[in-house]
């Protein structure tokens, strides 16, 4: 018999991101010299502080469920960090600790749409947010934003995309994909606009938090907007500032009758969060930070040898991001040119597919993340190889033709 997949799940398949890395993976064990710039992760390691007090965590016996939307001790450091970073209150029980800042978004979500419930994406988007909508019987709106925004949501275009079935906006600052941000000044034109549609809640994703540069401001909506915070979910995590995406420790602050409807959804998926995890949450977020701040530094300098490096290419363009650790350049001046061996470039998918075969340079195309012609590069990866990929995607660029 046919195997015949949920209706729920409708065409949602395997993210291009994990597709277009598991095929420059499989070309790299066949012996191809490839450099995947592709991956969504830090390339450091855990710091040792936080692996021994994982150690310790389970030496002592922390090897059982825990309470169901996490330890008093996580809670406690989550609510000391929000109050520490972003001058916010939240008590215990409007806190939720998850399996990553992916299943915080999935309870969330699929704790409050109904079908046909509306959340509007600005895009360029991280794709699993309209994933998930879409498997909890929402529908995503899309709303573009252009580069010349900065990839920042116009206050008019968010105000024509609003309709009496919108639930949520998910706002992302810093961008994964584009690396953009929102300094407090640039939050307020949209803030102002969903003070004006209480039907609205807002998911802020400030999983970048602590990778800014240029001495940038980190703002976050609930902070600027407190008459917002009433309907605001202010989700962050370990995996991105502290190297710990393997560990899987999501976290958000929220009004306590979403945080509870959360938690019901949390009790059929996963029980609780691992354990050992989160003792070592707790151990990134109240230890030192100092190291958190060294990586960021890294994190700038590799940004900026891959700005200038893609700006020197004729036929693209790469706007300087102020966090993240993503490039979102532009390959419009290349749609429409020729390849070597004669196949015309008609999309970023295409010149994506060229760089990958004849440069050896994995990049995922915009239209991924729901806006093109762009292509995304994560520079979570050493110098050496960054400078290699420029100098590679240069020659690839100059014998088009
Ligand atoms: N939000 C954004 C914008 C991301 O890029 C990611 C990971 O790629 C996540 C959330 C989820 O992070 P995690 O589930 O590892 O906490």
């Amino acid at each position: 018999v046919a195997f015949i997949p949920a209706e729920r799940l409708g065409a949602i398949g395997v993210s291009e991101i994990l597709k277009i890395g598991a095929r420059a993976a499989e070309m790299k064990r066949s012996g191809k010299d490839i450099i995947i710039l592709g991956a969504g992760e830090p390339d450091f390691d855990t710091p040792d502080h936080i692996k021994e007090a994982a150690t310790r965590a389970m030496q002592a016996g922390a090897t059982k469920y825990t309470a169901l939307d996490g330890t008093p001790e996580l809670k406690a450091a989550i609510a000391a960090k929000f109050k520490r970073d972003n001058r916010l209150d939240y008590a215990a029980d409007e806190i939720t600790v998850s399996t990553g800042a992916k299943q915080v978004i999935y309870n969330a979500l699929m704790a409050t749409l109904n079908p046909g419930d509306e959340v509007v994406i600005p895009t360029p988007y991280w794709v699993s947010y309209s994933d998930i909508v879409q498997i909890a019987g929402g529908v995503p709106v899309l709303v573009p934003c252009s580069e010349w925004n900065g990839f920042r949501l116009d206050a008019a275009d968010l105000e024509r995309a609003i309709t009496p079935k919108t639930r949520w906006i998910i706002l992302n600052s810093p961008s994964n994909p584009s690396g953009a941000a929102y300094a407090a000044e640039q939050y307020r034109p949209v803030l102002d606009v969903l003070l004006r549609h209480p039907q609205v809640w807002v998911m802020a994703d400030d999983m970048y938090e602590h990778i800014v540069y240029d001495g940038f401001e980190f703002a976050t909506p609930a902070q600027v907007e407190p008459r917002l915070k009433n309907r605001t979910l202010t989700i962050n995590g370990v995996s991105k500032s502290y190297a710990m995406t393997g560990w899987r420790i999501g976290y958000a602050g929220g009004p306590k009758a979403l945080i509870k409807a959360m938690a019901v959804v949390q009790s059929q998926a996963t029980s609780c969060p691992s354990s050992v995890s989160q003792a070592a949450a707790v151990e990134a977020l109240n230890g030192p930070q100092t190291i958190v701040r060294e990586r960021c530094k890294s994190f700038e300098e590799r940004r900026d040898v891959v700005v200038a490096g893609l700006n020197a290419i004729p036929g693209l363009v790469c706007p300087k991001p102020e966090g993240a650790f993503y490039t979102f350049a532009s390959c419009a001046g290349l749609i429409g040119k020729k390849q070597p061996d004669g196949k015309v470039i008609e999309s970023d998918r295409d010149f994506c597919e060229y760089l990958l075969v004849s440069a050896g340079v994995a990049v995922v195309p915009g239209s991924a993340f729901g806006l093109a012609p762009y292509f995304r590069i994560s520079y979570a990866t050493s110098m050496a190889e960054l400078k290699e990929a420029v100098t590679r995607i240069a020659k690839a660029c100059v014998a088009l033709t």
